[in-house]
């Protein structure tokens, strides 16, 4: 079988009227590797899978399959198989006749179409299903269908565009694992759509993350999750609230780095591997993300770099505690995930234009555009107390070492702090 690579180089969208779907993407998909694209509904994915397999015109850039260029290639000359949210399956044809199918057309040996369709059907746990139609079949089974189908002729690329996002919990989790395996066995480079985070970690190999048609990041799930190249991505792969919070760089007398949150101040010494870079920011606002596990409840009187605060509400989850402490910090929202619309944003609590509001919804607008623009600092608001500030959420574990109304204090492990520029940029560029 040949197994194939793809290549985007600076590949663009526009729907007609004028919708840019797809931003100049750059990515390369290796030979036998899983990619997942990731990122929230309406970001561009599902575009770009369809532009890959053929089925919509490539607005500029280019398209290499193989090392091919192939913006133009008949859908059919591309080696490309796809499966889509609900595969559509013949329904007068038994799970047999429907995977075999694609093998007749090519008019393939008999005997090996005997033989390939038990050998697949067993992969995917249908073995005993072959004889019965598409309408006597669960939702999983008819999906694990769709892909023996897709896949039967061994193409050298298969694109899956949320191909379990009809699925109930339990199926997806089993499928999922399915999936993972027999692409892996079968070593053909996969293209996998998904707005479902958990998904794309537990699957990918590597995981391209888009927003609003940019691509923001790409890596290894570990890569991504802990070093992430944006707020962005940052926000988008925590499972609890990330914390996004609005500091101002100082180096005082050159002495060391303070991020001065205003009621706290948290120092970093000349030694962190990140000094240089933040030190560059000096005299500037800048975002700093920090995980509910990066945070760790300490008592009073403990030194080194810490929050306090009021702890305003405890929260249960089953398998931890939350805790949101309110230490006085000015909100940077987190990206909300879905397409970007100003007032789709966290904050939308009613301040005038030209107020604290409006001036977190610019921050957003970057946040979420990942554009590199200047945006002048705009006037500080007049007569408005109402800035919204954040509670800090922090991870408690399986107990509650505090009650709601105590005064509690967190340490701050700095190296788990993410720093990035206004416009959601890391300081510190991550290396892939
Ligand atoms: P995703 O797969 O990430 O949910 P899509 O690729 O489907 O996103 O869509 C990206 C953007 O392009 C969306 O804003 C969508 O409304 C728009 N879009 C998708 N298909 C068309 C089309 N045929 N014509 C015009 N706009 C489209």
């Amino acid at each position: 079988m040949t197994m194939s690579t793809v290549v985007l180089d600076s590949v663009t969208k526009v729907y007609p009227g004028g919708h840019l779907a797809v931003d100049r993407m750059n990515l390369r998909a290796e030979e036998g590797e899983l990619l997942v694209l990731l990122g929230p509904s309406g970001c561009g994915k599902s575009t770009l899978l369809r532009m890959i397999a053929g089925l919509e015109e490539i607005t500029s850039g280019d398209l290499y399959l193989d090392g091919r260029i192939a913006n133009d290639l008949a859908p059919r000359d591309r080696d490309v198989a796809m499966v889509f949210q609900n595969g559509a399956l013949y329904p007068h044809r038994s799970v047999r006749g429907n995977l075999s199918f694609p093998l007749e057309i090519a008019k393939a040996d008999p005997n090996m179409i005997r033989e390939r369709v038990i050998e697949l059907s067993r992969a995917l746990h249908i073995d005993e299903t072959l004889d019965r139609r598409p309408g006597t079949l669960s939702g999983g089974q008819r999906q694990r269908v769709a892909m023996g189908r897709a896949i039967v002729r061994q193409p050298s690329l298969f694109l899956m565009d949320e191909p379990l996002s009809n699925l109930d919990a339990g199926m997806r989790t089993e499928l999922r694992m399915e999936i993972s395996s027999l692409v892996r066995a079968l070593g053909v480079t996969t293209i996998y759509v998904t707005h479902d985070q958990v998904e794309a970690l537990t699957l990918a190999d590597r995981i391209a993350i888009m927003n609003r048609g940019i691509l923001q990041d790409v890596g290894t799930p570990g890569q991504i999750y802990n070093d992430p190249a944006t707020a962005f991505v940052a926000a988008f792969l925590s499972s609890q609230q990330l914390n996004l919070l609005s500091a101002m760089v100082r180096t005082p007398q050159n002495q060391y780095i303070s991020l001065d949150f205003g009621l706290h101040q948290i120092t970093m010494p000349w030694t962190d591997p990140r000094a240089y870079a933040v030190s560059q920011h000096t005299g500037s606002q800048i975002i700093v993300g920090i995980r509910p596990d990066g945070l760790t409840p300490i008592p009073e009187g403990v030194d080194g770099p810490h929050f306090t605060g009021r702890v305003r509400a405890l929260e249960y989850h089953g398998h931890e505690w939350l805790a949101y402490l309110e230490v006085g910090i000015p909100a940077v929202p987190a990206p909300e995930p879905g397409p970007a619309t100003v007032n789709g944003y966290a904050n939308g609590n009613g301040h005038a234009a030209g107020g604290p509001a409006s001036k977190v919804r610019a921050v957003m607008r970057r946040l979420m555009s990942g554009a590199e623009e200047q945006v002048a600092e705009e006037a500080p608001p007049v007569g408005s107390g109402h800035h919204r500030r954040a509670d800090l959420v922090v991870r408690l574990g399986s107990r509650p070492v505090w009650r709601a109304g105590e005064h509690g204090r967190v340490a701050v492990d700095l190296s788990r702090l993410m720093l990035f520029t206004q416009q959601g940029n890391r300081i510190d560029p991550p290396r892939r």
